[in-house]
């Protein structure tokens, strides 16, 4: 029998439910359950597991992180890194990824945040603009799993879309710059940059005041990614000096967003409580019983971390 350990501070009873409904013949069991003999555990699901927690199973078939970044995971100075880790996906996943960055693309460039200012203050200012997706470049860093996903949809939307990874990428319609050496170029053109990148060491600072400055006058940001990827103070720098016009961001680099941050009530800013893509239980429970069944087959799931990527 193919047993599942799930780890601390998750809902062992609300995972093992949704389990039974997928895939009745998994054991899905407490990570500290007395009866469990840590050599019978095949996969260890986990997210904040704490440190050692991943070594106490000597006999793992892969490590299932029940989110998409994987980067806080491998702080744990005992990680076993000859384990495969998978990392969180799914067809729920990108759909709510799609339609958040979809929203956060039309919010800039319909200004809603003025919007919403105004509101607070009940001024009837038709502060209009004519601006459409079509007159709108959205360029993508990080054309991954994620990336590449949005990418189509923003295009499909009206959108001109580009793309920033770390390697070449051949989509129909959408121009994919690659590497370090071509990024100024991409940002030539981006009104509003999108990062959808991993935390890596590569990746992070990475949003800083020179990166910002090839970006064109007025340019919007939303940053999916990861909040270590953001120099803080060099976006409001920014949006002060009036050389970018808004930002909305999902992450920070510390979570819970600090409540003294000036962050929080800055007028050009919108805050969302890294919210913008977590599957329900049951998209999320369907995506890894296809993982958990793929590897009993003998394959090996695509969303893997890559240590020699570091990501
Ligand atoms: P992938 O690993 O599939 O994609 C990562 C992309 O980043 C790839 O295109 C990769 O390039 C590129 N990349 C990595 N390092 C560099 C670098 N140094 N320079 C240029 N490009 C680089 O990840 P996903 O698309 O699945 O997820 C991306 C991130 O989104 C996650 O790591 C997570 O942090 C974040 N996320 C946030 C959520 C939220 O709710 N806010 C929810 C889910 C994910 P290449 O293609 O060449 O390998």
């Amino acid at each position: 029998m193919v047993t599942l350990a799930v780890g601390p501070h998750e809902d062992f009873a609300q995972w093992k439910a949704a389990f039974s409904r997928v895939m009745p013949d998994l054991r899905v069991v407490w990570h500290e359950d007395p009866d469990l003999s840590p050599s019978c555990v095949d996969y260890l699901l986990v997210w904040e597991p704490g440190q050692g927690t991943a070594a106490r199973f000597p006999a793992l078939k892969a490590i299932l992180c029940a989110g998409a970044g994987i980067d806080h995971l491998l702080q744990d100075p005992d990680w076993p890194h000859d384990i495969p880790l998978v990392r969180m996906g799914g067809e729920e996943t990108a759909t709510l990824m799609e339609e958040y960055v979809t929203w956060a693309c039309l919010s800039l460039m319909r200004e809603t945040r003025t919007w919403a200012l105004q509101q607070e203050r009940r001024i009837f200012h038709r502060h209009l603009t004519t601006r459409t997706a079509r007159d709108t470049t959205v360029g993508i860093m990080g054309m991954g799993h994620l990336g590449t996903r949005v990418a189509h949809r923003l295009s499909a939307f009206g959108f001109d879309v580009r793309g920033w990874s770390r390697t070449p990428k051949n989509l129909p319609g959408i121009e994919v710059f690659a590497g370090g050496d071509r990024i100024a170029d991409f940002l030539s053109r981006v009104d509003i940059l999108v990062s959808l990148l991993p935390s890596t060491p590569r990746t992070r600072d990475l949003i800083n005041r020179e990166l910002l400055s090839h970006l064109p006058p007025g340019a919007g940001l939303i940053n999916v990614g990861r909040g270590d990827q953001l120099c803080e103070d060099d976006l409001i720098e920014a949006l002060d000096e009036g050389r970018l016009s808004g930002a909305i961001l999902d992450v920070f680099r510390h979570e819970p967003l600090p409540p003294d941050s000036p962050l929080w009530t800055h007028p050009a800013i919108t805050i969302t409580p890294h919210a913008a893509s977590e599957a329900s239980r049951d998209g999320q429970v369907s995506y890894l019983a296809g993982v958990i069944a793929d590897i009993e087959r003998g394959g090996m799931p695509e969303l893997l971390y890559r240590p020699e990527r570091g990501y």
